[in-house]
């Protein structure tokens, strides 16, 4: 019988039996494990994730409540005003139709409802729409309601956090050296202040990224360890679906066994917040996206992502009964104050 490898062995001991978190040089020699360890990578971070978040899932869907036509020049992204892409611009949804489509995705099993709008930031048109449609919502089902508006200004989140929004959405999308490749109309400061922002407002912060966009593993890390350092508490975790029009259109799709090393990797990197399977896990997984809710994933996006098509909830609802895995029947929590052990390294000086 082959010898568990050291980082592997070294995690364990750190994750599983004294609960602390890792530290940047360990999760380097996780990274750097061949994919013949991958299987033992998945397997510990899945007992990471049961250790520290519990087997439920949490199922959330996005809605874009006002699709297209953004300012902003992300080069993955195809609600860009600038690229020519197939997204057709849609202007903000009225708030009866949100209700009921919060309505849906409580039936579904869902717990949170999250409203999402392409805009570089909320001004007070569309701030106001937003905190009537989650107070109106509130009134009518029993769901957490969660917002992604981009930007914020001083004293909006305040703002949200008193419409009783719990979660605030601002991906962080890539690492600090990615970023200026990806985005020219603002900075990965500026997002990162929008996170602290959340934070500050007493709002879940919900915070990834999207992989597969030319990064190397230290620029994963490198998020990884910002985002943990932020507190966020959802971690969306993307991959690149390239559409067509984007300056990423032509992209290669990243391998499936890198998708799942990412996953575990996050897990292992932050034991205790939501890792959502998100966006782009349909074309770059196959069939192998069970194995990512085995690699440390706790949160499904259930039917369409803003603009790119998932498959039916049905399909997923089914995956998870099949994996055993019950589905939350309130947003999770984990075990957040275990954040006050001191870390042993590898904040990357963000804050
Ligand atoms: S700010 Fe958001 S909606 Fe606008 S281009 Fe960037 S990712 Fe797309």
């Amino acid at each position: 019988m082959p010898e568990t490898p050291a980082p592997l062995r070294e995690a364990a001991e750190a994750l599983l039996d004294r609960r602390e978190l890792i530290g940047r040089p360990l999760a380097e020699r996780l990274v750097a494990l061949p994919d013949d360890d991958l299987p033992e990578l998945i397997q510990l971070a899945h007992r990471v994730r049961v250790a520290w978040m519990g087997a439920a899932v949490e199922v959330e869907s996005i809605i874009s409540a006002k699709t297209g036509g953004c300012p902003e020049d992300c080069t993955f992204c195809s609600q860009s005003a600038r690229y020519t892409t197939e997204v057709v611009r849609e202007p903000m949804l009225p708030t009866a139709r949100l209700v009921d489509l919060a309505r849906q995705t409580k039936a579904l099993g869902g717990t949170e409802f999250c409203i999402v709008v392409a805009v570089r930031g909320p001004d007070e048109r569309m701030l106001r729409a937003v905190i009537d449609a989650a107070q109106a919502i509130h009134a009518q089902v029993d769901i957490e309601v969660a917002a992604s508006l981009g930007l914020l200004k001083p004293g909006q989140a305040e703002r949200l956090a008193a419409a009783g929004i719990h979660r605030y959405n601002h991906n962080l999308e890539a690492g600090p050296r990615v970023f200026p490749r990806i985005c020219t109309t603002h900075t990965f400061e500026d997002r990162v202040r929008t996170c602290r922002m959340v934070v500050d407002a007493g709002m879940e912060l919900c915070s990834g990224g999207i992989f597969g966009m030319g990064e190397t593993w230290e620029d994963r890390l490198d998020l990884a360890f910002v985002l943990r350092d932020l507190g966020a508490r959802e971690i969306p975790c993307n991959f690149l679906d390239p559409r067509q029009g984007t300056p990423l259109g032509d992209t290669e799709l990243m391998r499936p066994l890198d998708a799942l090393r990412c996953v575990a990797v996050f897990r292992c990197i932050i034991p205790d917040s939501v890792l959502r399977y998100a966006g782009g896990r349909e074309v770059v997984l196959r069939d192998l996206q069970a194995y990512g809710m085995l690699a440390g994933a706790n949160g499904l996006i259930v039917g369409n992502y803003l603009t790119t098509l998932g498959r039916s909830a049905e399909v997923d609802l089914a995956m998870l009964a099949d994996l055993g895995m019950p589905v939350a029947t309130a947003p999770l929590t984990g075990t957040a104050g275990l954040r006050s052990i001191p870390l042993q390294s590898g904040a990357t000086g963000t804050r």
